[in-house]
């Protein structure tokens, strides 16, 4: 594949590893993982890849300062901001939410990592993004957008080439399962297989939208990215899979699936999966290998994603120790 301008930041490449007892547990395919939230970058996770991606535009821009925003325990904050970090630049963080009482997990590390936090109303986000741009330009900085969930097709491209890593580790996954949610993960991954012929399928877990939402998203996101190769082939909606049946209480909500998914992967694997977006992802997966809907001869792949600084995070503490 055509290599894109990076700055390394992650640990790369991610180790995979069996599920054995997981796998024997459901009775069902056998399954493995690929330990992205093992990247580095501040407990890493997903974001740590799209951002050696972002930060190098970043750079190419003579940027001094990353903005972005996410939920108020964002992974993709706590990454952008120690990205930042490292690479001597500062950071604004826009979060959703009043500002807490008291800072815990990702939101606290974001204030280790030296971001400015500015906190706000979900429906204000793009305007205090804008607005907090304006301010640091005003102010004489050079500020640079990171898109939401670090997902547009310089973020997604990471995942082209992810997607290339894991498929130089070792036999082949017929299923890849994730958690997606801004789509940049699962578009670049079909960026990546359309480039490299893989032939498997990519099944992303929803943790907030209808599937119907994202998967045009997805398709948009994944044939930008696929130009971005120089690549020609478009995809559409119907080429993209997700599941939306695992949305349960709603984003971020813990229930009863996420917390035996949680459990069942600690106990049995000693593998920590997150309460917001691994931990449902992993709760589909469950759900689907005991339904039997993959057969026992395919090799089931779960891309973990990170996240999992959330279990710490106040907010989950009652849900997580019930
Ligand atoms: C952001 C995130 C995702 C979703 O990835 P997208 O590229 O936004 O779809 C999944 N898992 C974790 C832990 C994340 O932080």
């Amino acid at each position: 594949m055509k290599q894109l301008a990076r700055v390394p930041l992650a640990q790369l490449p991610t180790p995979i590893q069996p599920l054995p007892r997981l796998s024997a547990e459901l009775g069902g395919p056998q399954l493995w993982v690929k330990r992205d939230d093992q990247t580095g970058l501040a407990f890493g996770g997903n974001k740590t890849r799209k951002l050696e991606y972002l930060a190098a535009a970043a750079q190419a821009a003579d940027a001094d300062r990353l903005i972005t925003a996410g939920a108020a325990q964002s992974n993709h904050c706590r990454q952008t901001a120690a990205a930042a970090a490292q690479l001597g630049m500062a950071c604004t963080l826009v979060l959703a939410g009043e500002e807490p009482a008291q800072l815990s997990a990702n939101n606290l590390l974001d204030h280790l990592l030296g971001a400015e936090l500015l906190w706000m109303g979900q429906d204000q986000r793009e305007e205090r993004l804008q607005a907090a741009y304006e301010a640091a330009r005003i102010a004489g900085g050079r500020p640079y957008l990171v898109p939401y969930g670090g997902s547009n097709s310089v973020g997604a491209a990471a995942y082209a080439f992810a997607l290339e890593e894991l498929l130089a580790q070792g036999p082949t996954p017929y299923w890849i399962v994730f958690a997606t949610s801004s789509g940049g993960t699962q578009a670049g991954l079909l960026a990546g297989a359309e480039l490299l012929g893989y032939g498997g399928q990519i099944l992303g877990i929803s943790v907030d939208e209808r599937a119907a939402d994202l998967q045009p998203r997805i398709a948009d996101l994944a044939s930008e990215t696929i130009m971005l190769f120089d690549g020609r082939n478009e995809l559409s909606a119907v080429d993209v899979r997700v599941n939306d049946d695992y949305l349960g209480g709603g984003y971020a909500v813990v229930g009863d699936p996420e917390r035996e998914a949680i459990r069942l992967f600690a106990r049995l694997e000693g593998l920590l999966v997150d309460p917001v977006y691994t931990g449902r992802a992993a709760a589909g997966l469950i759900d689907l290998a005991r339904k039997g809907f993959f057969s026992n001869d395919e090799r089931v792949l779960f891309w973990h994603t990170g996240g999992t600084p959330a279990l710490f995070a106040g907010a989950y503490a009652a849900e997580l120790a019930a």
